[in-house]
């Protein structure tokens, strides 16, 4: 089914990530992880994809297992930055061979060690929107940050750069993640003002490690919250009370994004099948209510 289609439901719903793992070896055991995951009944389930082209074919056949054997709807994730067009076209391909009809259009992040853009290759996630566009009938969704993309300085300069993106054929979008809610409010406001009108799919991360977090928020640009590094302050180091701690933190988040009115939300699960059932099982009576 296309994510499009799900996207119309008024009932309340999640949908949750996976990613394929770095070495062929542990194929199996990431699938079983999937195959958890998907015991949840997510609305969709993401697959990554490894920007350096590592991981690259784990992606479509994680995707297309889930699709064939779980029946569950699969997005898979399709980076350009460290491939040539004819290895993006290859994948594309392979995406149509396998019946993949949802996939996630991104650019990817430069490695520090390349010099990018190399000849034949995509610069933006605009031009692989336009490329799969042409290449087949797909649902695209595509990347957007409610705190801005760290590559542009001024928010309004990436908000023209993601109407152009949405413009060339994309037909969703998830977010970054967000400590703030009312960081994805205004965003949201802002991204309509600007003539954007494709459904955007909140993303909630649960944070159960700190430090590692941290970096992560460095890098993407992402705030953590005053809220949340107290919570951090005083359960940090007690590994199962951080983790019931970024379990609640991201309920929260949830609940308030469904009261707002937001019907969709996306939870990097980050391959933890009992993270995800947990907070499935915060959200049992609340996403019964239409
Ligand atoms: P783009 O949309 O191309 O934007 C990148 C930057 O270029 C932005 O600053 C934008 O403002 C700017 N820009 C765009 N067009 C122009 C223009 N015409 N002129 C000047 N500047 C322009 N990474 C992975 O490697 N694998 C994954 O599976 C993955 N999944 C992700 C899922 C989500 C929901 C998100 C939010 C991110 C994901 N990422 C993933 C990370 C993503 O690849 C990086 O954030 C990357 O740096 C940007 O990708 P993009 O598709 O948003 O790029």
């Amino acid at each position: 089914m296309k994510i499009s289609e799900i996207l119309k439901s008024t009932v309340p719903h999640v949908s949750m990530e996976v990613f394929p793992p770095k070495n062929d070896a542990d194929f199996e055991d990431v699938m079983h992880v999937a195959e958890e995951i998907a015991d949840l009944d997510p609305s969709f389930m993401s697959v990554t994809y490894g920007a350096g082209g590592g991981t690259s074919k784990n992606t479509v056949r994680i995707v297309s297992r889930l699709q064939k054997k779980d029946g569950v709807t699969a997005l898979a994730h399709l980076t350009c930055v460290s491939s040539t067009k004819e290895e993006v076209h290859h994948v594309i391909e392979q995406l149509k061979e396998q019946d993949i009809e949802n996939v996630l259009a991104l650019r990817g992040d430069i490695p520090q060690d390349a010099s990018f853009p190399m000849p034949n290759q995509y610069h933006y996630a605009s031009e692989l929107v336009s490329e799969i566009k042409e290449s087949g009938d797909f649902c695209i969704g595509a990347a957007c940050y409610p705190e801005g993309h760290v590559d542009t300085e001024y928010k309004k300069d990436d908000i023209r750069h993601l109407k152009e993106k949405v413009d060339c054929g994309v037909d969703f979008l998830t977010t970054q993640m967000f400590f703030d809610n009312d960081i994805f409010y205004n965003f949201l406001y802002r991204i309509r003002e600007a003539g954007i009108t494709v459904p955007v799919i909140p993303g909630i991360m649960p944070v159960m490690n700190l430090r590692q977090m941290k970096r992560s928020c460095e890098m993407s640009g992402t705030t953590l919250s005053r809220r949340y590094i107290e919570l951090a302050d005083r359960f940090g180091e007690t590994p199962a009370a951080m983790q019931q701690a970024g379990i609640a933190y991201a309920t929260e988040q949830i609940i308030d994004l469904f009261a707002n009115g937001i019907n969709h939300v996306h939870i990097y699960t980050m391959n933890k099948p009992q993270v995800a059932r947990a907070i499935m099982n915060n959200l049992s009576e609340i996403m019964k209510v239409p």
